[in-house]
Formats: structure tokens, C-alpha cells, sequence
């Protein structure tokens, strides 16, 4: 069976691997690599030691939806929201324009990382590592050799790399080819299913 290895278990990772699983069901093998010690990113959920009810979340804090994302997102919002794993914010936001009355606000009971957690149980049967920190890319005939720091290569069919832009471009080997697949700008869409003012930290 043919393998796809997803580089990064962010919000961009998790959904790629749960569209990848829900369009094309058991085609393919999907492993997801994070050099991180968990799943998250730049929506990651911290849980204090001593006591596992008091977490913060660092990075993204609240989720927006302009009236335009709620629409073409909208199955993306239902579904997040059926589970709970999203709740309208009922509290205002402090410092809010009243031009951005439109917008619809969400927070994450459970953690921002639980969108994340999410998308990654939806993928069925894909194997997610951490600790696994891509250093090098190379296209070898058909496939792709995938190097890490502290591990022997791996070699995948095809390679998703869903870091930003800034370290995809410190990946040693061919990324600078023409013929890697780098799902950024096809994905950021899903990541930037709130507002357009995050579209920067990515750029
Ligand atoms: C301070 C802050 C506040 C924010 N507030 C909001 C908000 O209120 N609302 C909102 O909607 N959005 C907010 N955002 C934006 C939101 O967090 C991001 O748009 C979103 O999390 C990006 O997800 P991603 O998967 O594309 O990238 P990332 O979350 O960056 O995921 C990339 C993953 O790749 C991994 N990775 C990187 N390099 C390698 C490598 N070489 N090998 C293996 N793994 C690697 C990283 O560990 C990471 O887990 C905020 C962001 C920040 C930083």
C-alpha cells in the first residue's frame, strides 16, 4: 500500500490527514510526523501537572468566522460544533472594532488543541509520531526519502509539508524542486477558516 507522510500535527496536518482518510478511504497508508512532543502547533493546549482541569492555551485563543468563512466552511463549523469541541463565545472580546460585530467568535472548552485532536481521530487509522523532526527531503526515483534528526530514513510515496513557508525553506535536499508537493497554499484556507488577519503568520 502506497504511503503519505504528512509533515506537522497542526491545525493544516490534522485536517489534510482527515480529508485524505474521509475522500479517499483506505487507499493509502497516512503517517503524520511533528517534531513537537504533541499535537497542536500553533494550537497547542498546555495542562498544568497538578492539576489536569487548569489548562492555557498558546497560540490561537479564540476562533473567528467572517460572515464569507462561515459559509464556505460552514460543514467545518457544524461538525465542530455538534461535538462541542467548539461554543459561540458569549462574552465579548476585549478591544473588539465595532466593524467586527459581523463576525461570529468561538472558544474551545476543551483546549484549542482539541480542534486539532479532533481532526486527527477523524483520521482513521493514520499513525501519528512526535518527536520526529524532518531534516531532509529527496525525490528518489518514484518515492521520497525522509530523513529526521535522531532516526534512519523513511521512504513515503508522496510528502505533505504543512509547517510555514519560513521552515519549509530550511528543509535540506530537493524541496526547492519543482516537483514537491507543498499543500500550503491549498490549505490555508482551512486554517484561516476564521478571519484574514492570522494570514500573515504564515507568510
Ligand atoms: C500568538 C498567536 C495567536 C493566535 N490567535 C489566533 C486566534 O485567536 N484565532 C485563530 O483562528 N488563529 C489564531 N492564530 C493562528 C493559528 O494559531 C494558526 O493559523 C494555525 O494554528 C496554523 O496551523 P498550521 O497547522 O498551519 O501551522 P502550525 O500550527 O505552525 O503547525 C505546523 C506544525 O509543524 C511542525 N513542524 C515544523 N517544522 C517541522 C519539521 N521540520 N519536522 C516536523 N514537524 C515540524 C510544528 O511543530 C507544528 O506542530 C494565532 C497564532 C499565534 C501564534
Amino acid at each position: 500500500m502506497s504511503r503519505v507522510l504528512i509533515v506537522g500535527a497542526g491545525l493544516t496536518g490534522s485536517v489534510c490527514a482527515c480529508l485524505l482518510r474521509r475522500e479517499l478511504p483506505n487507499k493509502f497508508k497516512i503517517v503524520v510526523w511533528d517534531k513537537s512532543r504533541g499535537a497542536g502547533g500553533r494550537m497547542s493546549t498546555s495542562r498544568s501537572p497538578t492539576d489536569p482541569v487548569c489548562t492555557v492555551d498558546l497560540g490561537a485563543q479564540y476562533i473567528t468566522a467572517t460572515p464569507y468563512y462561515a459559509r464556505i466552511h460552514h460543514s467545518f463549523y457544524e461538525e465542530l460544533l455538534a461535538q462541542g469541541i467548539l461554543t459561540p463565545l458569549a462574552s465579548s472580546v476585549e478591544g473588539m472594532m465595532s466593524k467586527e460585530e459581523e463576525l461570529k467568535n468561538y472558544v474551545t472548552p476543551k483546549g484549542v488543541s482539541s480542534i486539532v485532536k479532533h481532526y486527527l481521530k477523524e483520521s482513521a487509522g493514520a499513525e501519528v509520531f512526535f518527536d520526529r523532526h524532518v531534516t531532509h527531503v529527496y525525490k528518489r526515483g518514484a518515492s521520497w526519502e525522509v530523513w529526521r534528526k535522531d532516526g534512519e530514513p523513511e521512504h513515503f510515496d508522496a510528502v505533505v509539508l504543512t509547517m510555514p513557508v519560513p521552515q519549509i525553506l530550511q528543509l535540506q535536499g530537493d524541496v526547492g524542486s519543482s516537483n514537491i508537493y507543498c499543500t500550503y497554499k491549498h490549505t490555508q484556507s482551512y486554517t484561516h477558516m476564521h478571519t484574514d488577519k492570522y494570514k500573515h503568520t504564515h507568510i
